[in-house]
This record gives C-alpha cells, structure tokens and sequence, in this order.
C-alpha cells in the first residue's frame, strides 16, 4: 500500500449517550489501529469533527439534545468525505435506512457483537482508502496532463519564435506546421490555413518532390540528405535542410524543414568572386614581367654577382613565382564559379593521362625518398570524352598534396577502379591525415590546417576548392577519409560518358 493511502493514522469518533457502547466501541478500534474520540451527544461530536481530522463518525440515531439525523446532515457540511455509520436498535430500523438515503455510510444494529462492528468499520476503512488511492491517481493525472500541456505550448512557443523557417509535414506530404518565419519567407498570410500538399506553399518544384518523398518514408536510412539551394525570384537565395520524422518503431511520421535565407551570403560570395577576379587579372601580366626579368638578370650576372646577391635574387624568383601560382588558383576559381571554365571535351583514355600525371610527379615524389606508384585494373578502360585539363589539374593538386602533407620515404598510391557507369580513382598516402573535424573544411577556399606539421608547408588553400569545383563540373564527385598519423585517401568519382 501507498505511504500517502496509509489508513493506520485514520481517527474515529464514537458519538453514543451510551457510556458502555463509547468504552466498547473504543476497545475494539483502539485493538484495530484507530486513533478515538468519543462523544455523549451530537453537539460535542460536532465540535470534535470541526476541530480533529476524523475520517469515521459511529452515530447513534437516538440521543438526548440535537436528533442524530440532523447530526448526520450537519457532519455531511462540514466534510462530504467524512463516512457516517448510524447504530440504531432493531425498531428504528426505518430510521436506518433513511439515514442512509441522507448519506450515511452503513448503519449497525444495536445491540452489536464486536466482529459486527470491526467488519463494518473495516469495510468503510476500505472504502477511504480506495477514495484516498483514487484521488491521489487524479491528482498524478491532471499534474501529468498540465506538464503536457506546459510542455506542449512551450515547445509551441519556441518553434514560433524560431528565426529560420520551419514546416512540418504528415505522410502524405501534407503541411502541418509552419511558422512566422516561414510564411514571412515566403509571403504567405499569417491566417493561411494548413493541410493543403506541400507545393500549393513553396514554389520549387523539385525541392516539393524531395519533401514528399521524405514525408513518404524514402529517407528514413539515408543519413545526412543533402541540403538544397534554391531561389526566390532574382533577389532572395534559401537553403533547405530536410529530415524525417521518427516515430518510436522507426515509422516515417512525415518531415521537418527548415529554411534559412543566405541572400546576403551569396551576395557577398559574388562580390568577393568579382574583386578577386578584377585583382588578379590585374597582377598578373606585372607580375609575370618581374619574374621574366629576375630570370634574366640571374642569368646575365651568373658569373660577377657574389653568391649572396644570387642568392636573393633567387628567392625572390621563387617567391614571384609562388605569386603567379597563387594568381592561376584565384583565376581559375573565379572561372569556375563564375561558371565560364570552358570545358574542352576530347576523347581521352584515361590510365594514359594518370600515367603521363605520375610521370611528372615522380620528380617531386624523389626528392622526398617516397614511392608514387600507379595500380591501374586489368581491363582496359573505354577511351570516353572529358577536359583533359581539367583531369591534369584534379590529379595534379590532389598528387602534389599527397606528397606535401606525407613524411620523407612516405608512400603514395594511385588506384584506379571501373564501377557501374563511373571511373573511381583513389589517390592513397601513409601521411600526417586530417583529423575528421577539418575534413568537411578543406575544400573551402583559402581553408588550411594549421598544425605543427603543416605550418612550415607552403600553399595557398586553394587547391582543394580548384579540385573539387572541376571534379563537380565534369559531373562527378569527390570524398576523403583520413586518420590522423595514418594517412589519408582522396577518391575521385568521374561519369564515363561514350567517346562517340
Ligand atoms: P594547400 O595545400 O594549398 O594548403 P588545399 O586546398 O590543397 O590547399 O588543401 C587544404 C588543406 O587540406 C591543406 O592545407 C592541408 O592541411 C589539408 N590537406 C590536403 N591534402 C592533404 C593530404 N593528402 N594529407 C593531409 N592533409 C591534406
């Protein structure tokens, strides 16, 4: 039994004029556990029952001074819960059961035998201590039910004040939820009603069907589904971000959506785009002219400069040519992402081009003591039309970096591999690796590890971004798993289109 129903501390009162039925009734409780209080008339057991916390009154029907039915009608104001059992002799018997009609509990015959009288007050203990139990299960209830309900606008609450747009879809790719900031992206009135399908509230047709097939359940082991870009009319740019919702047993119970406007971000990312290309272009032809002629001037004064005056001018012919390195990355970025890298198709095969790459690289490989080896498949691959220039640059950089970021008498290994449709090239070293928190960074522009392995290698962070932006144009893609101390692998995925 429940510590709060415990039914030991109940207290019971005895109101009988009979002095041998209040001592009796008295011994007998006090045997069952009750706490007792006795009273000669109805006038002092009122006062007893206003003033004491009884939870059983025994009533005789018939007293001297106040008439017990009124008694028990007055014990009934004071505390409905308080049970009343009448004791009543044989004759009155009609009382009895009127009394019960005006809410007594159960009545008892006078004269009475112990076991009658602990039987009767047994059951009306009982009967309080299911009430208490009831009670004490309706107060639980209505608390769970209120922090629900707390719970329930909170989270309401938050969703509306969220500063991204937000919907919510049932499983059949019907809206159920939006919020402020959703409809204020996309224009929509704040009393529009929910329920309607997805693309009568987002204009992109292609973004909708990827929201109703989330909603159907299509992504449910997908892991990260990849976010999407779209825009609103020329001047507004959002990004989606789309999940299913779980329910317990994994169901798909629809899905959730958030939307961000990153106008200003891409505003910026075109304007920096504009001026590197502007700069750039500008050093450029200078800058080519210094190099030429510190070429020159080395080769003139070979034999009547001091060693130290050649010395600096070939640092500064090095660091010229760092220069023109680094301008070629920034103009063919801005190429890329301007979109007018001109992809010049020829028909290629392509374990000769990887061949003629490593070829070249061998050189750098060597003054480092490390292997550079290439693992090509037995079959032939089909000669398939793709920009040769572009290939030599994604394997030139992903080659030189291997080589860069791999200790001296380190390894590196070229795989190439024919899947369905596609070309995977894996460019393997044994090097320092990047720890997994890097690896979606390193593909941005300007981005570098810094550590103290790779503080003292030159570069410009650009390579990656070059790499990735052509592997994207030629239709393909690019992943890269590393552990640090162990080495990393860069695989290349490329479509093989026919060479017709
Ligand atoms: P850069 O080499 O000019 O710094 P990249 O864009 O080519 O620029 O590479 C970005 C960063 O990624 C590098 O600074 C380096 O920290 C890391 N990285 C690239 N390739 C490797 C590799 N094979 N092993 C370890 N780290 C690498």
């Amino acid at each position: 039994m429940n510590e709060e129903v415990n039914s030991k501390n109940m207290q019971v009162l005895v109101v009988d004029d009979e002095p041998s039925i209040r001592e009796g009734s008295k011994r007998i409780l006090d045997r069952m556990g009750f706490g007792v209080f006795k009273a000669a008339n109805g006038e002092e057991g009122l006062n007893i029952i206003v003033s004491q916390d009884i939870s059983i009154v025994l009533l005789d029907l018939k007293m001297p001074g106040i008439d017990g039915m009124e008694v028990l009608q007055r014990i009934k104001e004071i505390d409905k819960k308080i049970l009343v059992i009448v004791i009543t002799g044989f004759a009155t018997l009609e009382t009895a059961i009127e009394a019960m009609k005006r809410g007594a509990y159960d009545f008892i015959p006078k004269p009475f035998e112990p076991d009658q009288l602990r039987i009767v007050v047994n059951r009306a203990r009982e009967t309080i201590r299911l009430q208490m139990e009831t009670e004490k299960l309706e107060r639980e209830r209505q608390r769970t039910l209120m922090d629900l309900g707390m719970e329930k606008s909170r989270i309401r609450t938050i969703i509306e004040s969220l500063p991204n747009g937000l919907l919510v879809t049932n499983p059949k790719g019907q809206v159920v939820l939006m919020n402020p900031a959703f409809k204020n992206l996309f224009g929509i009135s704040s009393g529009t009603p929910v329920n309607k399908p997805v693309n009568s509230y987002i204009p992109d047709e292609e973004l909708c069907r990827l929201v109703m097939d989330i909603s159907k359940g299509r992504y449910i082991d997908y892991g990260d589904i990849p976010t999407y870009e779209f825009s609103l009319g020329p001047d507004k740019y959002l990004l989606a971000r789309s999940q299913p919702v779980l329910g317990e047993r994994n169901e798909c119970l629809g899905a959730v959506v958030t939307f961000e406007d990153i106008t200003a971000m891409k505003v910026l990312d075109r304007l920096k785009t504009e001026f590197l290309a502007k700069v750039t272009h500008e050093l450029r032809s200078p800058l080519s002219t210094i190099h030429e002629q510190i070429t020159q001037v080395i080769k003139d004064t070979a034999a009547e400069e001091s060693e130290k005056d050649q010395y600096i001018l070939s640092r500064a012919k090095e660091k010229t040519q760092g220069l023109i390195s680094l301008i070629g990355d920034l103009l063919d970025i801005s190429r890329i992402e301007s979109g007018s890298a001109q992809i010049e198709p020829m028909s290629i095969r392509l374990e000769d081009l990887l061949k003629s790459i490593v070829d070249f690289m061998k050189a750098k490989a060597d003054s480092k003591q490390q292997s550079l080896s290439l693992i090509l498949p037995d079959e032939k691959l089909p000669e398939f039309k793709t920009d040769p220039m572009a290939l030599e640059s994604i394997f030139g950089n992903l080659i030189t970096n291997a080589i860069n970021y791999t200790q001296e008498g380190g390894k590196i290994t070229i795989r190439m591999e024919k899947a369905m449709g596609t070309v995977r090239v894996n460019v393997i070293d044994n090097g320092y690796g990047i720890e997994a928190k890097y690896l979606d960074k390193i593909f941005d522009k300007f981005y570098r590890v810094k550590n103290d392995r790779t503080r003292y290698i030159t570069g410009t962070g650009l390579g990656l971004s070059i790499v990735r932006g052509l592997v994207e144009s030629l239709g393909g893609s690019i992943t890269v798993d590393s552990t640090p101390g162990m080495g990393s692998t860069f695989t290349v995925i490329l479509p093989i289109a026919s060479s017709s």
